[in-house]
């Protein structure tokens, strides 16, 4: 039997992508392996983001050199956003890989779109890309160039996608796109992400929606009603902010200021109680002074977000900043400035999460790990809970014992599912 090895790095997207290329190989005979040097077919899901993700998909690249000379027969794929339109410069360095194919797309052997196949037994949190690509042209990010322009799937196509996900299993389902509030836009009725997530509500047997990832400047009073108001949907959003300062946000090209995502994180708080905010901030931004960073810092005081993602500027060939802007923060200040948000961010984290102890949570139990049961809460909370009982793709009530700023454990409860929200 055939064996496959699919190797991803990068966002949610990615992931998804090559979860619906594993269940193809899978349809198509082969098998899964964690060993590239025993597979006959090697994937490459890229990401290059950041300098320090790329540097990982270039690794990967040439270790697999000696595989591909060892057993020239099989076929090594790299697709993720290291491909771009033009690959003629990836040929000329990788010569060793047989096919590049774009995010997204599809590789060469399989014949059309159609071809990328749902998985058989999903998993009870699963993924659903909406939207393809970006408009926006944030000056650091790479992604609209590799990603391409703004692509949604129409409304039908996708319900009958999250329809027949949960008939399979799965109960909880986030949307997914660069910037899901851009959904709809290029679709001839012009649906939007509130009328999206009204239609998948009604879907029997699916337990919660989430979807990732907003654009401050494009989310809508419309969605922010669907979320207050639609019972599956999940009290809980990601918005990059991406920095505090308006100079640095300009330098950006974000399209807002810091003012303006005050206002829309006060008004999403006001209509949606108890919703978790999870951010983005890039420290280290061409630059950025001590007091833009502060303005940084600042403002995460004063939100309180549940979870930030934080990275340290690393400049992407082609993009704006990459060719306007000089890197002229040194790496140990922006390590620095890194530290300190995410010291802030875990004093922060402590506090918000102590406030669950002893609340009883709805949880979805998404699997096992090291001998205990885990799952996420409305609000995307990691909970651990000890049984000897399989309540894998469950919700349960879980009465909270104990927090970290990074999960928290508890104890089963009987009884009605206890909503965090709504
Ligand atoms: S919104 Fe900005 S940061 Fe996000 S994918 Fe588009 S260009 Fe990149």
């Amino acid at each position: 039997m055939p064996l496959y090895y699919i190797w991803t790095i990068g966002c949610q997207m990615n992931k998804a992508e090559s979860e619906r290329l594993a269940s193809r190989f899978e349809e198509l005979g082969y098998q899964p392996t964690g060993r590239a040097e025993e597979a006959d077919l090697i994937v490459l899901n890229s990401c290059v983001v950041r300098q320090s993700a790329e540097n990982r998909v270039v690794n990967k690249l040439y270790a697999l050199r000696s595989v591909k000379k060892t057993r020239p027969d099989i076929t090594l794929a790299l697709t993720g956003c290291m491909v771009d339109a033009d690959t003629d410069h990836l040929k000329k360095t990788y010569p060793h890989v047989d096919h590049f194919f774009q995010a997204g797309g599809y590789p060469p052997w399989l014949e059309k779109a159609e071809a990328l196949s749902l998985p058989h037994y999903p998993s009870p949190t699963e993924f659903v890309t909406i939207i393809q690509g970006c408009n926006n042209f944030c000056s650091y990010c790479i992604v609209p160039y590799r990603r391409g322009r703004e692509r949604s799937r129409p409304v039908a196509e996708i319900a009958g996608e999250v329809r027949e996900l949960v008939r399979r299993g799965a109960k909880e389902i986030t949307l997914l796109g660069q910037n899901v509030d851009s959904y709809g836009h290029d679709l001839p009725e012009r649906p939007d992400l509130a009328d999206l997530l009204t239609e998948l509500n009604e879907i029997d047997g699916l337990r919660r929606l989430r979807f990732l990832t907003n654009h401050p400047k494009d989310m809508s009073l419309k969605l922010i009603e669907a979320i207050a108001t639609l019972d599956k949907v999940c009290e809980q959003l990601s918005l990059p902010v991406q920095a505090g300062s308006n100079d640095i946000l300009k330098a950006m090209k974000r399209g807002y200021t810091a003012a303006q995502y005050r206002e829309l994180a006060g008004r999403i708080r006001e209509k949606v109680p108890g919703v978790a905010l999870s951010t983005d901030v890039i420290v280290g931004f061409p630059a950025e002074t001590e007091n833009q960073f502060r303005q940084t810092l600042d403002l995460l005081s004063e939100i309180k977000f549940d979870t930030v993602h934080i990275a340290a500027y690393s400049p992407r060939t082609g993009t704006a900043a990459a060719r306007e802007l000089e890197d002229d923060i040194q790496s140990t200040e922006k390590k620095e400035r890194l530290n300190k948000v995410e010291q802030l961010q875990e004093k922060i984290q402590t506090e918000i999460n102590a406030r669950l102890t002893g609340r009883t949570l709805e949880i979805l139990v998404e699997g096992r790990k090291k001998g205990k049961w885990y799952g996420r809460t409305r609000t995307d909370k990691l909970v651990f809970f000890s049984s000897s009982d399989n309540y894998l793709g469950q919700l349960i009530n879980v009465k909270i014992s104990k927090t970290s700023p990074w999960s928290l454990q508890g104890k089963i409860e009987p009884g009605e599912i206890n909503r965090e929200g709504k």
